[in-house]
């Protein structure tokens, strides 16, 4: 373990990305309570499905209890208008593949395996750190009939989504967007969360704006958004009786949580304000070092600035199933090292996102490069030994601590002890 005497640590921890309270949300809270519409029904739940909808340029938005829970229900919905209504006990995807993005948190990709479906991993581009459009072309090539694309962007950063949506066109694919991390990110004037057949933002206590849980569902599709609200709602028919036709889900926000949410509504571009600030003040003053931050693209959030270490600057590193063993060098440094220094001055940093066909439970699933059909074969860290991109930015890459309440002056230290790091 590191401990850099030499640097005094924060007085109160220096998050990588914590929840901001204006106050706001106290008033919507206190008015759910006081009007005794603590349920999974009231007036905040109304503002702020109308609210979510207008900022991000959809018609519909449907609010429910996660992000995880509304991918869930985006991924279903468009498996169900694909392969039609599964027995009970079933799930809508069973047996066929779903690409999917492969340097991403697992909850863009779990629900596609909760419906029983394959899914297909597609490599990542150092472009935007998102699905690689190249490979994603590949897939389609060695599976053409795969229906369902399901991609992220990752960080705040728009992925080429654009791209992505003509190459799911040409291949009669629909696409579930995961715009969890990328609230109030745009790509030539259109918000992400407006590209998927059905989308999906997440009110996590880390995001841009939280309600300490929570996520919404998008669409344009009245006939989709009311078969959303259904479904987390039991799916109950309209009858005097709890009658039943399909298989429900108990998925709805609380009135509460949309309090929240209602309240921090109004900061969502302050806090983007901020995240970008601290992004380009890291950037400048990482400036010299062989580094380089996470890529940009469009208008991005800049939910979380990253760092990614210069391969012929990297110490040598192996990988176990739950730890990191590292050699220090002079010179040099690997993430591992400087999470550690991050860590010994009370900051928090992370790692970047493990991909998906790096993880024991998607280990036997297809993983598709640009160049082919890629697999990884080993776990050692061997300059240029990574054998597809998102291995090696997870091999050389970090999150920095990101929060949007950090003073320049923290910024400043963290770039000190990043320099330190190369020393
Ligand atoms: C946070 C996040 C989610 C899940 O959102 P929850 O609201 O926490 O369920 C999904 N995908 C990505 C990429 C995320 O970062």
């Amino acid at each position: 373990m590191l401990v850099r005497k030499d640097f005094e640590p924060f007085a109160s921890k220096v998050w990588l990305s914590s929840p901001t309270m204006h106050g706001d949300e106290k008033k919507w809270v206190e008015e759910a309570i006081t009007s005794n519409w603590v349920s999974t029904v009231g007036e905040n739940i109304n503002e702020i499905e109308k609210m979510t909808a207008e900022k991000v340029g959809v018609k519909y938005a449907v609010a429910l209890s996660s992000g995880t829970a509304a991918l869930h229900l985006a991924i279903k919905l468009c498996g169900e208008k694909l392969y039609g209504q599964p027995k009970a006990g079933h799930g809508t995807l069973e047996n066929v593949k779903i690409f999917c993005s492969d340097m991403t948190f697992a909850a863009t990709v779990n629900p596609a395996a909760y419906e029983g479906g394959e899914a297909v991993f597609i490599d990542t581009e150092y472009d935007t750190w998102n699905m690689d459009p190249a490979a994603l072309k590949k897939a389609f090539e060695i599976y053409p009939e795969v229906r369902l694309i399901v991609v992220s962007h990752l960080y705040g950063t728009p992925g080429k989504i654009d791209e992505i949506k003509k190459i799911a066109d040409a291949h009669n694919a629909l696409i579930v967007e995961d715009a969890a991390e990328s609230f109030c990110a745009s790509l030539e004037g259109r918000q992400t969360g407006t590209f998927g057949d059905v989308s999906v933002v997440s009110w996590n206590g880390n995001k841009l704006i939280t309600g300490s849980s929570g996520g919404m569902l998008l669409t344009n599709k009245e006939e989709w958004a009311d078969k959303a609200r259904k479904w987390s709602t039991q799916s109950r028919e309209n009858a005097p009786w709890y009658q039943h036709e399909e298989i429900g889900f108990n998925y709805r926000m609380s009135n509460i949580i949309a309090g929240v949410v209602r309240g921090q509504f109004p900061y969502a571009q302050e806090h983007r304000e901020q995240k970008k600030a601290i992004y380009e003040r890291y950037k400048a003053g990482l400036q010299g070092l062989p580094v380089s931050m996470n890529p940009l693209n469009g208008e991005p959030n800049y939910w979380l600035s990253c760092l990614l270490i210069a391969p012929d600057v990297m110490c040598r590193q192996v990988f176990g199933e739950k730890d990191i063993c590292y050699v220090p060098e002079h010179r040099k440094s690997c993430p591992a090292e400087i999470l550690e220094a991050l860590s010994s001055i009370n900051a928090e940093g992370r790692p970047i996102w493990k991909p998906m066909h790096m993880q024991p439970i998607y280990r036997m699933n297809p993983f598709i490069v640009r160049d082919g059909n890629g697999r990884a074969r080993t776990n050692a860290y061997i300059e240029g030994s990574a054998l597809d991109v998102g291995m090696d930015i997870f091999q050389r890459g970090l999150c920095l601590p990101s929060d949007n309440k950090m003073t320049k002056e923290q910024v400043d230290r963290v770039v000190e002890i990043i320099k330190a790091c190369f020393e």
